[in-house]
């Protein structure tokens, strides 16, 4: 995966922009607020369709009514364009993939990146749904049909719960719930068959890369964890087939309490994860540095994993990353990433956080604009 060109028009602070990229490390310096952030979010909202944090309303620049990304890229040799028009006014899209309309659904998994934010340090401390949410992306562009397992996932748990409520109002029969159930489990065995087979090789990844960034003296382990698991008779395996019937029987045992409570009390809408660095629970013992590493570590695994099935790098995109670690964590970074040859947009505030000679290329970002380039 290779970017050659970007183009903003009205997005964010830029009124236009056009950036020729290097196929190596391009670094964005400037001073904070100008928009080297808002470069990275470009790329990270045309390979996701959604942004991490903004409306899409917050994405047009004031004043202006659209906003437009257009990315140059190639995927497996083959050049594309694509190009994504956000209105100020309403809450529509028009997505253009090599010149064709296309749903956004259609872009995922097309331009792929991997975008490590300060806020992803939060991962470990906020709720289960953040951490869900990682291993949800990390699937999804690793195959996109997981995407629509998961849309499928959620429908049917919304359903059923839908049903519940009726039948604790006396609308429906509880008869109706084994129906329900047999499909939502079918849905769960998906799930939760890919979420463990993912996490497996994100052990691996996940544990090599911290143990390079931190020379050797952190361990890392991520353990996948069903959610009320105590409550009941663990999993003999996780075969698509064994989780179903398994599912199944744990939502009927649970139809009564369940309307009781009006909601779908088990299943992978309801796990987490939970992460070990020389076997301690990172959230209630990790340094601030422990906390910053596992998170890039992290990030490095899931672009290793979109290699493991994409057949190459996607993009990568560190913002405000160099900020946070030390000397000696910055240089193997940056190794590893020339090494790989991972095309890599970075972010920072100063120059000093990188070597003298450095591959690739410089851009200094001033005001909404390019200033130069090096
Ligand atoms: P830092 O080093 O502090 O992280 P940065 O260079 O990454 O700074 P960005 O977050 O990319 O900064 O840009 C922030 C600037 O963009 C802010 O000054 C903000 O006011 C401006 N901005 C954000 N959204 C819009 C918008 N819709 N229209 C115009 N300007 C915007
Ligand atoms: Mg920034």
């Amino acid at each position: 995966m290779r970017i050659f060109k970007i183009f903003l028009n009205d997005f964010r602070n830029f009124t236009a922009l056009n950036l020729n990229l290097s196929d190596t490390v391009n670094i964005f310096l400037g001073r904070n607020a100008q928009g080297k952030t808002n470069i990275l979010e470009s790329i990270n909202f045309a390979s996701l369709g959604t942004a991490r944090i903004s409306k899409d309303t917050e994405l047009v620049r004031w004043t202006q009514d659209a906003a437009i990304i257009r990315i140059n890229f190639s995927k497996a040799d083959v050049s594309h364009d694509l190009a994504v028009e956000i209105y100020s006014d309403k809450r529509r899209r028009r997505i253009l993939f090599d010149g064709n309309a296309v749903k956004l659904r259609d872009i995922i998994g097309k331009l792929n990146a991997v975008m490590f934010s300060p806020e992803d340090l939060f991962i470990f401390r906020n709720s289960p749904a953040a951490r869900r949410r990682f291993l949800n992306i990390v699937l999804a562009q690793a195959a996109p049909i997981y995407f629509s397992e998961l849309t499928t996932y959620n429908r049917l748990t919304e359903q059923r719960n839908n049903l519940l409520k009726k039948i604790r109002e006396n609308l429906a029969s509880p008869s109706n719930l084994e129906l329900w159930n047999e499909q939502l489990s079918a849905a769960a065995a998906k799930i939760t068959s890919k979420r463990i087979t993912a996490v497996e090789n994100l052990n691996i990844l996940a544990n090599d890369m911290q143990q390079k960034i931190s020379a050797q003296e952190e361990n890392l382990s991520i353990v996948y964890e069903i959610h009320d698991l105590k409550n009941v008779d663990a999993p003999k395996n996780f075969d698509v087939e064994y989780l179903q019937n398994w599912y199944r029987e744990i939502f009927s045992a649970r139809n009564f309490t369940d309307i009781q409570r009006g909601s779908t009390s088990f299943g992978p809408h309801l796990d987490d994860l939970n992460f070990f660095i020389n076997g301690k629970e990172l959230r209630l013992y990790g340094s601030q540095g422990q906390l910053r590493t596992t998170a890039l570590a992290l990030k490095l695994s899931e672009i290793e994993m979109l290699k493991i099935s994409a057949g190459e790098y996607p993009i990568l995109l560190l913002d405000d990353v160099m900020s946070e670690l030390d000397a000696m964590r910055r240089e193997k970074l940056l190794e590893f990433l020339l090494s790989q040859k991972i095309q890599t947009l970075i972010t920072a505030t100063e120059k000093a956080y990188f070597p003298a000679q450095i591959t690739g290329k410089i851009f200094f970002i001033e005001n909404g604009a390019l200033k130069f380039e090096e």
